[in-house]
């Protein structure tokens, strides 16, 4: 079977294209700068070799066409015919209280999908142009959303309610949704097929860190909480976003500053995190070159950054009443064992025996504690794009077996 996975976001278009059956990848890149100027296509084929192509995408429709265009091209394509793509799994990013797992596209849920919008009005919009241009594009293929919010729609109501009267959240649905559910779900079952643990039995805590940054509490095979919230700003201190902050300190900067509700949104989303504190970058790499340099706030950005991540970890242990097995993912969690070392450094106490040797390693699956240390603490790369082609999949055979029977 082969599957389309994309992933649209407000001025990029990601995708890959998976043979399910061999387990690989036949093609992938991006479309980059969509509706801007200066747009383009980076392929990346299976033999690896990279192709960029230049070309004026107006938007997200023609990004698709593109796509579709080069995966058939004689040149540069995967296939021959678009007849070939059995089905194509989408990025969603927010999909309310209604998605509770990942779902076909059909009329009634492209209503929900709508109505959802306003949950994530930097997102959804553009993961909803990539359905409505596929479903125009290729009318007989099945589409499936795959949501990040799903995961975390197994919290309990006393991890998702705000302290804000509770008729906000029946009138507006403000809660807390959590993202990033695709990876959470991915690494923490890869890390139990690695150790050969049962997840239905174990408290698991998964550290998703790249340039957004979360963490979840996965009880007994669920998700108990998550530190990203109604937004994704909640939570960890994240390249560009502050995550928890006291929400006095913006009425205040409001006031102080004389700026508005657009100004201060972007303040907190874009110009804060790693890169308000450090004033360097958002970009772990380069801040931890500085910090080698001496450089104190870069110095401080770091330290900052893991201790959030500890406590966050000390909060989720008291929660579940207990941890097994702690996983490190995303672009820093995966490759920076500096920061990895932060966050599990005088944690003996708690179970934690850090292996500094072991965790000496980037962008590997790889435990990182000792033999004897009771909680495991294990790196293991994600995978999103693969989540995503195999929820498809497994929705596309449900399917066809239903028409078979009928
Ligand atoms: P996102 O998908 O959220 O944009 P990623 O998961 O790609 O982000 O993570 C990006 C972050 O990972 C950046 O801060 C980057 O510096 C960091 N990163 C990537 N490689 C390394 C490395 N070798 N050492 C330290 N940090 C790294």
């Amino acid at each position: 079977m082969k599957i389309l996975v994309l992933n649209c976001g407000s001025s990029s278009i990601k995708f890959e294209l998976f043979e399910m059956n061999m387990k690989g990848i036949l093609s992938k890149g991006r479309v980059e700068k969509v509706g801007m100027k200066g747009s383009f296509m980076r392929l990346q084929k299976k033999s690896g070799e990279l192709v960029k192509f230049e070309g004026e995408i107006l938007d997200h429709k023609i990004g698709v066409e593109y796509i579709l265009g080069v995966i058939i091209s004689e040149k540069h394509g995967a296939i021959s015919s678009l007849n070939e793509i059995d089905a194509v799994g989408h990025r969603y990013v927010h999909g309310g209280e209604y998605f509770k797992e990942s779902v076909i596209i059909d009329n009634k849920n492209i209503k929900y999908l709508e109505n959802n919008i306003e949950l994530a009005p930097l997102h959804n919009p553009a993961n909803l142009k990539g359905i409505i241009a596929m479903q125009t594009l290729l009318p007989k293929v099945p589409q499936i959303a795959v949501f990040d919010t799903a995961f975390h729609q197994t919290m309990p109501i006393k991890s998702y309610i705000y302290g804000i009267p509770y008729s906000l959240y029946k009138k507006h649905k403000i809660r807390r949704y959590g993202f990033h559910g695709t990876s959470h779900r991915y690494v923490y079952q890869k890390a139990c097929e690695r150790l050969k643990q049962n997840p239905e039995e174990k408290k698991i805590i998964t550290c998703h860190l790249g340039n957004g940054a979360s963490i979840a509490a996965i009880k007994y095979g669920k998700s108990y909480d998550t530190s990203m919230g109604f937004t994704p700003v909640e939570g960890l201190i994240m390249g560009t976003r502050t995550g928890d902050l006291d929400i006095g300190v913006v009425t205040y900067i409001m006031k102080k500053e004389e700026i508005g509700r657009a100004t201060v949104g972007t303040l907190i989303n874009k110009f804060s995190g790693l890169l308000g504190i450090t004033g360097v970058s958002s970009d772990v790499r380069e801040i931890e070159e500085k910090a080698k340099k001496g450089k104190k706030r870069a110095i401080l950005g770091l330290d900052m950054f893991a201790y959030r991540v500890k406590k966050y970890i000390g909060a989720y242990t008291a929660a579940m009443g207990g941890v097994d097995i702690v996983v490190f993912t995303g672009g820093i969690g995966e490759n920076s064992s500096l920061i990895r070392k932060k966050i599990c450094e005088e944690m003996e106490f708690f179970g934690i025996k850090f292996d500094d040797k072991k965790n000496e390693v980037r962008g590997k699956e790889q435990i990182i504690t000792a033999e004897d240390s009771k909680t495991i603490v294990i790196v293991v790369p994600t995978n999103e794009e693969l989540v995503i082609a195999q929820d498809t999949e497994i929705i596309v055979k449900k399917l066809s077996k239903l028409v078979k029977n009928k």
